[in-house]
């Protein structure tokens, strides 16, 4: 098939639904600041419906990114989500191999795209419109942007708890247009290899990330060890700790790692999604940890209450406060208290219009300051605190206040808000 013929398939299964917008990359002119706003409209009335979307970004194509979203939408769905996985990664769409879609096609029905269905899980890829896996790499640039933006404006998911979304590899045209497109996401996944080069590019990443707003949910450190088939002991081939180190020094969650496991080639080659069919196996199970803080942005409803504390323009406008706690009072040990309280107070009359308790994730260095800023904290109030963690909140414009006593929420909270809180020196009881 030649270039002409390829492009014409794929902007005929597009066109399918006759809407003008289907072409709409291709236009150019005056009438191209009105397509982005159309373009913009059709995605966020698509995205409308879902609660909480997730990319899945990788500094380089290779490092397991399709693998590890297949892996994670299956986990969620398993977990009992409603859970669609879009992958958009238009230089290697493998995830209708990976689940064993290769035949299937996408179908219009009044005018737009339904996803296919497989175990519950509801799967869209740009492989689906693709005769052979290379076809896309001879698109030109505008044609893979339209194709990206078809395939976000014009699926109809239905309603979902989640989207996982597979970007393209990089920090390059096609995964920023995909990040700026999808307003509102929770954020991303960031998947590395433990190698240095794979780790220089995910800080890149983190950085992408970061300029867009688009919140860190953690870095996932892929093919990490070698599981072996015979006796599943886990040898480290490659060095290993790397994406953790990283993480904890550029100051975002680390979510785990998976380690090389033949199983996990195999289940991919034979289109069997691997947590579903190995799920016993301490590789599946290792999937599994790294949904945990998805699950949490459920439970804890942590997008609708951070978008709450923020107005549209990103202004703070309701103060949340943060108090580590420990038998329900202040907790000395900042870094390793069972729960924190979040107290949202009317910043007019300093009342408390709000409480809930969470647990934070496990501790390690450089967490808490993301975690806390993902819940939309602007306001610490700690015993003590180490002066890595209070840099990292004062880079995010989080203010802390040291040397609080050992007392309960309310009466440290209403002291603070009085303007009558003591407070001694930064102590922090190790
Ligand atoms: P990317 O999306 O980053 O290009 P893929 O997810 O397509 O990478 O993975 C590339 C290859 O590596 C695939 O053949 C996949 O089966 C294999 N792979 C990924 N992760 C693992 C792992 N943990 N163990 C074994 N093979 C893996």
């Amino acid at each position: 098939m030649d270039q002409n013929e390829n492009t014409c398939q794929a902007k005929t299964a597009l066109c399918a639904g006759g809407k003008q917008s289907a072409c709409a990359a291709e236009k150019t002119g005056s009438g191209e600041s009105l397509n982005a706003l159309f373009e913009q409209k059709a995605v966020d009335d698509r995205m409308h419906q879902i609660r909480h979307k997730i990319m899945v970004l990788s500094g380089k194509g290779g490092v397991g990114k399709s693998t590890v979203a297949a892996n994670l939408a299956i986990s969620l769905s398993l977990a009992g989500k409603r859970v669609g996985l879009l992958d958009v990664d238009i230089h290697g769409p493998s995830i209708p191999k990976m689940l064993g879609l290769e035949d299937a096609r996408i179908s219009v029905r009044d005018e737009v795209m339904l996803p296919v269905e497989k175990a519950g899980l509801k799967v869209m890829s740009i492989g689906f419109l693709l005769q052979n896996r290379d076809d896309a790499i001879i698109w030109r640039g505008p044609m893979k942007m339209g194709v990206i933006k078809q395939f976000l404006q014009e699926v109809n998911w239905g309603e979902l708890d989640y989207l996982i979304i597979d970007s393209p590899p990089g920090t390059g045209d096609e995964p920023l247009s995909v990040c700026q497109l999808v307003k509102n996401a929770d954020g991303a996944v960031i998947v590395t290899t433990p190698q240095d080069v794979a780790i220089a590019d995910v800080r890149q990443s983190i950085t992408f990330c970061r300029h867009l707003s688009l919140p860190v949910l953690g870095v996932v450190e892929n093919m990490s060890g070698f599981v072996c088939p015979k006796c599943g002991e886990v040898t480290n081939i490659f060095k290993t700790g790397g994406g953790k180190r990283m993480a904890n020094e550029m100051g975002v969650p680390f979510l785990g790692s998976i380690p090389i496991d033949p199983a996990v080639g195999e289940a991919c080659d034979a289109g069997k999604p691997f947590v579903y069919h190995y799920s016993r196996t301490e590789t599946a199970k290792a999937f599994e940890r790294i949904i945990a803080p998805m699950l949490a942005l459920s439970e804890n409803g942590i997008t609708e209450q951070t978008q709450t504390a923020t107005n549209i323009e990103g202004e703070k406008k309701t103060m949340r406060i943060a108090i580590p706690l420990a038998d329900g009072k202040l907790c000395m040990h900042f870094g390793h208290c069972g729960q924190f309280a979040l107290l949202d107070v009317d910043e007019k009359t300093k009342k408390i219009t709000g409480q809930r308790m969470l647990t934070p994730p496990p501790h390690e260095p450089g967490v808490l300051p993301s975690w806390l800023l993902q819940q939309g904290v602007n306001v610490i109030i700690a015993g003590g605190m180490g002066s890595r963690a209070q840099s990292l909140f004062a880079e995010n414009g989080i203010k802390v206040i040291l040397g609080a006593p050992s007392e309960t929420i309310e009466k440290v909270a209403t002291a603070y808000l009085d303007g009558t809180l003591k407070t001694g020196d930064n102590v922090c009881d190790h």
